[in-house]
C-alpha cells in the first residue's frame, strides 16, 4: 500500500446540504485556498453532497474522502460522530442516514411553536428560509433566522438563550444509537470517529462509557484537534485517544465564512505520537 503523507488535512465541514451556507464546490475551493491537502465533507445525516463535492476536490486537485457526520442520542445527550472513507452509496448507510434524518420537520414545527410561545413568529417559515435541503431543517436554520430578526446579536447568542435544554425553541429528540451508528460506518468501510468530544455534557462515567462503547462498536478514531477544542482540551482528549488506543483526527467544524470561529485549513497539527486517521483510510482516500 503506498502511503502519502498529508501536511494540513481537514476533515469535518458542511456545505448548504446541511447547516454551512456555501455550496460543497465553494467549501472545496476555500479549503484549497486555505492549503488543505486532504478534505472531507461531513455534512449532518446526509452524503447528498458527496458527489458533487468529490468532483469539485478533483478538479481543485485536492485529495478527497467521503465523510457524514451522524446525530446519535447517548446517555440522553446528542453525540456527533463522523464516519470517514465509506461507500456512499451502501444501502443501509443511506437508509440508517435517511431515518436520522426523519422527525427533523416536526421537530421544528414544535421548536417554532415553543419560540411563538415567547413572542417570536413565524420562525418556521423564517427558519426553512435558510434551508438548503429540506430534510436536514436544523438548530442552526433557526439561529441564522433569530440573528436576522435582531432577536440575538450572533448565532452563539443564539444557542446561549434559545434552542438549547432549558430555554425556549429546545425540543428534546432522539436520534440514532450509537451501535447503529458506527456499524451503518463501518459495514460501508469507513472509519468512525468520536466527534468534539469535549462539546457534551457527559459525566466523567458517561465519557469512559462512551469511549468503551464506541470501542466495542468499531469505532476506531477520536476528534483531538478541532474548531471546537482549546488547546488544553485537544491535550485532555490526545490522553484519552492513548488510553482508549484510537487514531486522531483533525477537522475545522467550518459552517460559514460569518460565523465559523476557525477556517478550514488553519488548525494546529495532531501530536505526532499519534496515529492519523487517515493512515487508517490510505485505500479508502480519491487522489486527485
Ligand atoms: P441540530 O442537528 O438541529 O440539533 O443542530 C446542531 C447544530 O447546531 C450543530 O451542528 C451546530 O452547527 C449548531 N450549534 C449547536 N450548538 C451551538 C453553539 N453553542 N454555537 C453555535 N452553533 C451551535
Ligand atoms: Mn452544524
Ligand atoms: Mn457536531
Ligand atoms: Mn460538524
Amino acid at each position: 500500500m503506498t502511503r502519502t503523507t498529508y501536511s494540513n488535512p481537514d476533515l469535518h465541514c458542511h456545505s448548504t446540504v446541511s447547516d454551512g451556507t456555501l455550496e460543497p464546490e465553494a467549501v472545496a475551493a476555500r479549503a484549497r485556498a486555505n492549503g488543505v491537502d486532504l478534505w472531507a465533507l461531513t455534512d449532518h445525516d446526509e452524503v447528498g453532497g458527496l458527489q458533487r463535492a468529490a468532483a469539485a476536490a478533483r478538479a481543485q486537485g485536492m485529495a478527497f474522502l467521503t465523510g457524514a457526520e451522524i446525530s446519535v442520542t447517548f446517555a440522553g445527550t446528542t453525540v456527533h460522530i463522523v464516519g470517514l472513507g465509506f461507500d456512499a452509496s451502501d444501502e443501509r448507510l443511506v437508509q440508517g442516514l435517511r431515518q436520522t434524518r426523519g422527525g427533523r420537520g416536526e421537530r421544528a414545527q414544535e421548536m417554532a411553536a415553543q419560540l411563538a410561545q415567547v413572542g417570536i413568529l413565524g420562525a418556521y417559515e423564517g427558519a426553512l428560509r435558510y434551508v438548503g435541503n429540506p430534510e436536514l431543517i436544523s438548530r442552526t436554520h433557526f439561529a441564522r433566522f433569530l440573528v436576522e430578526q435582531r432577536v440575538c446579536r450572533d448565532t452563539g447568542e443564539v444557542f446561549r438563550r434559545f434552542l438549547t435544554e432549558g430555554k425556549p425553541g429546545f425540543v428534546p429528540h432522539r436520534w440514532a444509537r450509537l451501535g447503529d451508528a458506527v456499524r451503518w460506518i463501518c459495514d460501508a468501510g469507513g472509519v468512525a470517529i468520536i466527534a468534539h468530544p469535549a462539546r457534551y455534557s457527559l459525566s466523567a462515567n458517561e465519557e469512559f462509557a462512551l469511549f468503551s462503547e464506541f470501542r466495542q462498536h468499531g469505532g476506531q478514531g477520536v476528534e483531538v484537534v478541532t474548531g471546537s477544542h482549546t488547546s488544553a482540551e485537544c491535550a485532555t482528549y490526545a490522553g484519552m485517544a492513548r488510553e482508549f488506543g484510537l487514531a486522531a483526527s483533525r477537522g475545522s467544524d467550518f459552517h460559514s465564512p460569518d460565523e465559523s470561529h476557525t477556517d478550514l485549513g488553519t488548525l494546529p497539527p495532531l501530536p505526532s505520537d499519534l496515529t492519523p486517521v487517515w493512515d487508517l483510510l490510505a485505500d479508502r482516500i480519491q487522489h486527485a
